[in-house]
Protein backbone atom coordinates (compact mmCIF):
# COMPACT_ATOMS: atom_id res chain seq x y z
CA UNK A 1 0.00 0.00 0.00
CA UNK A 2 1.34 3.49 -0.77
CA UNK A 3 1.83 5.96 2.01
CA UNK A 4 -1.67 8.25 0.26
CA UNK A 5 -3.46 4.65 0.08
CA UNK A 6 -2.36 4.25 3.62
CA UNK A 7 -4.01 7.93 5.01
CA UNK A 8 -6.74 7.06 2.63
CA UNK A 9 -7.62 4.35 4.63
CA UNK A 10 -7.27 5.97 7.72
CA UNK A 11 -8.93 8.62 7.00
CA UNK A 12 -12.09 6.35 6.29
CA UNK A 13 -11.73 5.11 9.94
CA UNK A 14 -12.38 8.52 11.45
CA UNK A 15 -9.68 11.07 11.55
CA UNK A 16 -6.93 9.40 14.01
CA UNK A 17 -4.65 11.86 16.22
CA UNK A 18 -1.59 11.10 14.54
CA UNK A 19 -0.69 9.17 11.81
CA UNK A 20 2.73 9.03 10.27
CA UNK A 21 2.91 7.54 6.30
CA UNK A 22 5.94 6.65 4.34
CA UNK A 23 8.03 8.90 6.89
CA UNK A 24 11.81 9.21 6.22
CA UNK A 25 14.40 11.53 7.39
CA UNK A 26 17.78 12.42 7.38
CA UNK A 27 20.77 14.45 9.29
CA UNK A 28 23.27 14.83 5.98
CA UNK A 29 23.78 11.74 4.87
CA UNK A 30 22.87 10.10 8.32
CA UNK A 31 19.30 8.18 7.07
CA UNK A 32 17.53 8.74 11.14
CA UNK A 33 13.86 7.72 10.05
CA UNK A 34 13.70 4.81 7.70
CA UNK A 35 9.81 4.36 6.38
CA UNK A 36 8.38 5.08 9.56
CA UNK A 37 4.36 4.24 9.41
CA UNK A 38 2.62 4.41 12.59
CA UNK A 39 -1.20 5.68 13.38
CA UNK A 40 -2.13 6.63 17.04
CA UNK A 41 -5.74 6.60 17.98
CA UNK A 42 -7.35 9.74 19.76
CA UNK A 43 -7.04 8.35 23.65
CA UNK A 44 -4.31 5.99 22.85
CA UNK A 45 -1.23 5.56 24.98
CA UNK A 46 2.09 4.56 23.50
CA UNK A 47 5.36 3.87 24.17
CA UNK A 48 8.07 4.55 22.36
CA UNK A 49 11.33 2.43 23.35
CA UNK A 50 14.95 1.69 21.65
CA UNK A 51 18.65 2.03 22.26
CA UNK A 52 20.31 5.30 22.17
CA UNK A 53 20.52 6.97 18.69
CA UNK A 54 17.72 4.50 17.22
CA UNK A 55 15.53 7.91 16.12
CA UNK A 56 13.37 7.86 19.17
CA UNK A 57 13.35 11.50 19.62
CA UNK A 58 13.67 12.70 15.98
CA UNK A 59 10.76 10.97 15.48
CA UNK A 60 8.64 12.89 17.96
CA UNK A 61 10.13 15.80 17.24
CA UNK A 62 9.16 15.54 13.72
CA UNK A 63 5.12 15.53 15.26
CA UNK A 64 5.42 18.91 16.46
CA UNK A 65 7.56 20.21 13.46
CA UNK A 66 10.77 20.61 15.75
CA UNK A 67 12.38 18.82 13.12
CA UNK A 68 11.33 18.55 9.56
CA UNK A 69 10.85 15.44 7.66
CA UNK A 70 12.04 15.22 3.95
CA UNK A 71 9.62 12.36 2.54
CA UNK A 72 5.94 10.58 3.85
CA UNK A 73 2.91 12.28 5.40
CA UNK A 74 2.40 13.46 8.61
CA UNK A 75 -0.91 14.35 9.67
CA UNK A 76 -1.79 15.52 13.61
CA UNK A 77 -5.15 16.34 14.48
CA UNK A 78 -6.39 15.88 10.80
CA UNK A 79 -4.07 18.62 10.07
CA UNK A 80 -1.01 17.65 7.67
CA UNK A 81 2.47 18.86 8.39
CA UNK A 82 3.94 21.62 5.88
CA UNK A 83 5.62 24.32 5.43
CA UNK A 84 2.76 26.48 5.85
CA UNK A 85 3.25 28.63 9.73
CA UNK A 86 -0.59 28.72 10.22
CA UNK A 87 -1.04 25.44 10.32
CA UNK A 88 2.34 24.88 12.23
CA UNK A 89 1.09 27.20 14.70
CA UNK A 90 -2.78 25.44 14.75
CA UNK A 91 -0.98 21.92 14.95
CA UNK A 92 1.33 23.19 17.97
CA UNK A 93 -1.58 24.58 20.55
CA UNK A 94 -2.98 21.00 20.05
CA UNK A 95 0.23 19.12 21.10
CA UNK A 96 2.00 19.22 24.62
CA UNK A 97 5.45 18.61 24.82
CA UNK A 98 7.46 17.33 27.56
CA UNK A 99 11.70 17.09 27.32
CA UNK A 100 13.74 15.47 29.36
CA UNK A 101 15.38 18.56 30.78
CA UNK A 102 12.81 20.24 32.01
CA UNK A 103 12.97 23.68 29.81
CA UNK A 104 11.43 25.72 31.79
CA UNK A 105 12.49 29.70 31.83
CA UNK A 106 14.35 30.11 34.69
CA UNK A 107 13.59 33.83 35.18
CA UNK A 108 10.06 33.49 34.98
CA UNK A 109 8.35 32.31 38.21
CA UNK A 110 6.24 28.49 38.46
CA UNK A 111 3.22 30.32 37.63
CA UNK A 112 4.42 33.01 34.77
CA UNK A 113 5.80 29.99 33.39
CA UNK A 114 2.53 27.55 33.22
CA UNK A 115 0.80 31.53 32.08
CA UNK A 116 2.83 32.71 29.35
CA UNK A 117 1.77 30.48 26.33
CA UNK A 118 -1.90 30.81 27.21
CA UNK A 119 -1.39 34.61 27.58
CA UNK A 120 0.32 35.45 24.32
CA UNK A 121 -0.97 32.44 22.01
CA UNK A 122 -4.25 31.75 22.99
CA UNK A 123 -4.96 35.28 24.06
CA UNK A 124 -6.51 34.01 27.62
CA UNK A 125 -6.88 37.19 29.87
CA UNK A 126 -4.29 36.92 32.54
CA UNK A 127 -6.38 36.47 35.49
CA UNK A 128 -8.53 33.06 33.57
CA UNK A 129 -5.01 31.73 32.80
CA UNK A 130 -3.56 32.08 36.30
CA UNK A 131 -6.48 30.35 37.47
CA UNK A 132 -5.92 27.37 34.68
CA UNK A 133 -2.61 27.34 35.90
CA UNK A 134 -3.62 27.15 39.59
CA UNK A 135 -5.69 24.33 38.67
CA UNK A 136 -2.90 22.33 36.63
CA UNK A 137 -0.70 23.26 39.38
CA UNK A 138 -2.75 21.76 41.84
CA UNK A 139 -3.47 18.66 39.61
CA UNK A 140 0.43 18.18 39.78
CA UNK A 141 0.75 18.91 43.66
CA UNK A 142 2.77 21.56 43.31
CA UNK A 143 0.20 24.65 43.89
CA UNK A 144 2.13 26.08 46.82
CA UNK A 145 5.32 26.44 44.62
CA UNK A 146 3.49 29.27 42.30
CA UNK A 147 5.60 32.14 43.24
CA UNK A 148 9.10 30.40 43.32
CA UNK A 149 11.37 30.48 40.60
CA UNK A 150 12.58 26.89 38.64
CA UNK A 151 16.14 26.49 39.95
CA UNK A 152 14.52 26.88 43.86
CA UNK A 153 12.52 23.37 42.64
CA UNK A 154 13.74 19.71 42.83
CA UNK A 155 14.13 17.98 39.20
CA UNK A 156 11.04 15.78 40.06
CA UNK A 157 9.14 19.48 41.11
CA UNK A 158 10.21 21.06 38.30
CA UNK A 159 9.28 18.06 35.63
CA UNK A 160 5.87 18.28 37.20
CA UNK A 161 5.62 22.11 36.84
CA UNK A 162 6.57 21.38 33.12
CA UNK A 163 3.72 19.17 32.18
CA UNK A 164 1.15 21.74 34.27
CA UNK A 165 2.85 23.53 32.15
CA UNK A 166 2.14 21.92 28.99
CA UNK A 167 -1.66 20.80 30.13
CA UNK A 168 -2.44 24.67 30.37
CA UNK A 169 -2.48 25.36 26.44
CA UNK A 170 -5.29 22.57 26.68
CA UNK A 171 -3.83 20.42 24.09
CA UNK A 172 -5.05 17.13 22.47
CA UNK A 173 -2.05 15.28 22.89
CA UNK A 174 0.91 15.17 24.66
CA UNK A 175 4.52 14.12 23.59
CA UNK A 176 7.48 13.13 26.21
CA UNK A 177 10.49 12.52 25.25
CA UNK A 178 12.62 10.79 28.42
CA UNK A 179 11.16 12.62 31.19
CA UNK A 180 12.34 10.71 33.45
CA UNK A 181 16.01 10.29 32.48
CA UNK A 182 17.73 13.32 34.06
CA UNK A 183 16.04 12.76 37.18
CA UNK A 184 17.28 11.42 41.04
CA UNK A 185 16.30 8.07 41.43
CA UNK A 186 13.91 8.88 44.42
CA UNK A 187 11.86 11.50 41.68
CA UNK A 188 10.99 9.40 39.11
CA UNK A 189 7.92 8.10 40.99
CA UNK A 190 6.45 11.45 41.78
CA UNK A 191 6.90 11.95 37.78
CA UNK A 192 5.90 8.43 36.40
CA UNK A 193 2.35 9.22 38.79
CA UNK A 194 1.49 12.47 37.34
CA UNK A 195 1.97 10.75 33.74
CA UNK A 196 -0.29 7.81 34.86
CA UNK A 197 -2.79 9.96 36.12
CA UNK A 198 -2.99 12.24 33.13
CA UNK A 199 -3.23 9.20 31.37
CA UNK A 200 -6.11 8.25 33.62
CA UNK A 201 -7.91 10.95 32.30
CA UNK A 202 -7.76 9.51 28.83
CA UNK A 203 -5.10 12.13 26.91
CA UNK A 204 -3.58 10.83 23.97
CA UNK A 205 0.05 10.60 24.56
CA UNK A 206 3.29 9.23 23.24
CA UNK A 207 6.35 8.84 25.66
CA UNK A 208 9.95 8.16 24.97
CA UNK A 209 10.94 6.16 27.87
CA UNK A 210 12.68 2.95 29.25
CA UNK A 211 10.25 2.93 32.14
CA UNK A 212 9.05 -0.58 31.17
CA UNK A 213 6.65 -0.86 34.14
CA UNK A 214 5.02 2.38 33.31
CA UNK A 215 4.62 0.57 30.26
CA UNK A 216 3.15 -2.19 31.46
CA UNK A 217 0.70 -0.05 33.55
CA UNK A 218 -0.68 2.81 30.98
CA UNK A 219 0.75 1.73 27.66
CA UNK A 220 -2.08 0.52 24.75
CA UNK A 221 0.78 -0.46 22.94
CA UNK A 222 5.11 -0.22 23.09
CA UNK A 223 6.77 0.69 19.99
CA UNK A 224 10.27 -0.83 19.80
CA UNK A 225 12.26 1.07 17.42
CA UNK A 226 16.13 0.68 16.22
CA UNK A 227 18.34 2.19 13.53
CA UNK A 228 15.39 4.51 12.39
CA UNK A 229 12.99 1.65 12.19
CA UNK A 230 10.07 0.65 13.97
CA UNK A 231 10.88 -2.69 14.26
CA UNK A 232 8.28 -4.22 16.59
CA UNK A 233 5.27 -3.07 18.62
CA UNK A 234 2.24 -4.89 20.24
CA UNK A 235 0.74 -4.51 23.74
CA UNK A 236 3.02 -4.26 26.46
CA UNK A 237 2.59 -7.64 28.22
CA UNK A 238 2.83 -9.73 24.71
CA UNK A 239 6.05 -7.69 23.10
CA UNK A 240 8.18 -8.11 26.48
CA UNK A 241 6.79 -11.61 27.10
CA UNK A 242 7.59 -12.76 23.63
CA UNK A 243 10.01 -10.70 21.54
CA UNK A 244 10.03 -11.88 18.04
CA UNK A 245 13.59 -10.00 16.87
CA UNK A 246 16.66 -10.66 18.14
CA UNK A 247 17.31 -6.86 17.98
CA UNK A 248 14.21 -6.54 20.73
CA UNK A 249 15.27 -9.21 22.95
CA UNK A 250 18.94 -7.98 23.22
CA UNK A 251 17.41 -4.28 23.93
CA UNK A 252 15.19 -5.94 26.66
CA UNK A 253 18.06 -7.49 28.24
CA UNK A 254 20.11 -4.72 28.61
CA UNK A 255 16.77 -3.13 30.42
CA UNK A 256 14.87 -5.27 32.38
P1 LIG B 1 17.29 8.71 20.28
O1 LIG B 1 16.34 9.74 20.80
O2 LIG B 1 16.64 7.40 19.97
O3 LIG B 1 18.47 8.53 21.16
P2 LIG B 1 17.80 10.66 18.20
O4 LIG B 1 16.51 10.83 17.49
O5 LIG B 1 18.17 11.70 19.17
O6 LIG B 1 17.84 9.21 18.86
O7 LIG B 1 18.97 10.55 17.14
C1 LIG B 1 18.94 9.69 16.02
C2 LIG B 1 20.22 9.88 15.24
O8 LIG B 1 20.23 11.18 14.66
C3 LIG B 1 21.49 9.78 16.07
O9 LIG B 1 22.47 9.16 15.29
C4 LIG B 1 21.82 11.22 16.36
O10 LIG B 1 23.21 11.38 16.57
C5 LIG B 1 21.37 11.90 15.09
N1 LIG B 1 20.93 13.29 15.31
C6 LIG B 1 19.98 13.71 16.15
N2 LIG B 1 19.79 15.04 16.07
C7 LIG B 1 20.65 15.49 15.12
C8 LIG B 1 20.94 16.77 14.54
N3 LIG B 1 20.27 17.86 14.91
N4 LIG B 1 21.90 16.83 13.58
C9 LIG B 1 22.55 15.72 13.18
N5 LIG B 1 22.33 14.48 13.67
C10 LIG B 1 21.39 14.36 14.62
MG1 LIG C 1 16.34 10.82 22.57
Amino acid sequence: MSAAETVASSVRKGVPAITLAGVNKWFGALHVLRDVNLEVAMGERVVVCGPSGSGKSTLIRCINRLEEHQEGQIIVDGKELSNDIRSLDAIRREVGMVFQSFNLFPHLTILENCTLAPIWVRKMPKKEAEALAMEYLERVRIPEQAGKYPGQLSGGQQQRVAIARALCMKPKIMLFDEPTSALDPEMIKEVLDTMVMLAETGMTMICVTHEMGFARTVADRVVFMDRGEIVEQGVPEELFANPRTDRLKTFLSQIL
